[in-house]
């Protein structure tokens, strides 16, 4: 009858325990699509930019492919590796809501997805999301920043990738030379 015996909500932002790094979950239909794209279209590409030479008779087909395979394979590799790790970063590593590309915040939890704030106690035993004590007791220190593994290989990406930019034009250098 009276209104005052609604229970009052426990206040969960002040006792709330630290939380930790989850676990991306396996990609979706498009995720994986975007991925298997990511890792075939170099083999294609390579394919198609050796194709001259087979047309001007200085290699056989079966050179051209097994070279689009080599060169090819090798950027693919990298290229699908570091799409799947795009995809995946997507996922907040709070709560797994799957967020928009560049999404400044977690629309799950608000979790601040460009900073990435995480956090450990001197032993390193878990790495949080949140400040707080660790399971030991121990005070929880804010790690330095990491812009994840994805951003060291598409660097190496690019110079593989000039690097194959240069060897098709000095063929094609040779070609007129010759
Ligand atoms: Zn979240
Ligand atoms: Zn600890």
């Amino acid at each position: 009858m009276d209104a005052d015996d609604a229970p009052t909500p426990p206040d969960a932002t002040a006792t709330a325990e630290p939380r930790i790094v989850l676990r991306p979950g396996p990609l979706e239909g498009a995720e994986r699509r975007r991925v298997a794209i990511a890792a075939v279209a170099p083999v294609a590409l390579v394919f198609v930019l050796f194709l001259p030479f087979v047309i001007w008779g200085a290699a056989t087909l079966g050179a051209v492919a097994g070279g689009a395979l080599v060169y090819g394979g090798m950027l693919a590799l990298a290229a699908g590796f570091v799409m799947a790790d795009r995809e995946q970063g997507r996922q907040c590593p709070a709560c797994l809501h799957r967020n928009p590309r560049k999404a400044p915040n977690c629309d799950g939890c608000s979790y601040d997805l460009a900073a990435r704030p995480r956090f450990a106690c001197q032993e390193r035993h878990r790495v949080h999301l949140d400040p707080g004590m660790c399971a030991c007791g121990r005070r929880l220190q804010q790690l330095p920043g990491s812009g994840g593994i994805g951003r060291e290989i598409a660097v190496i990406l690019k110079v593989g990738a000039w690097l194959l930019a240069f060897l098709v034009g000095m063929g094609l250098l040779f070609q007129y030379v010759g």
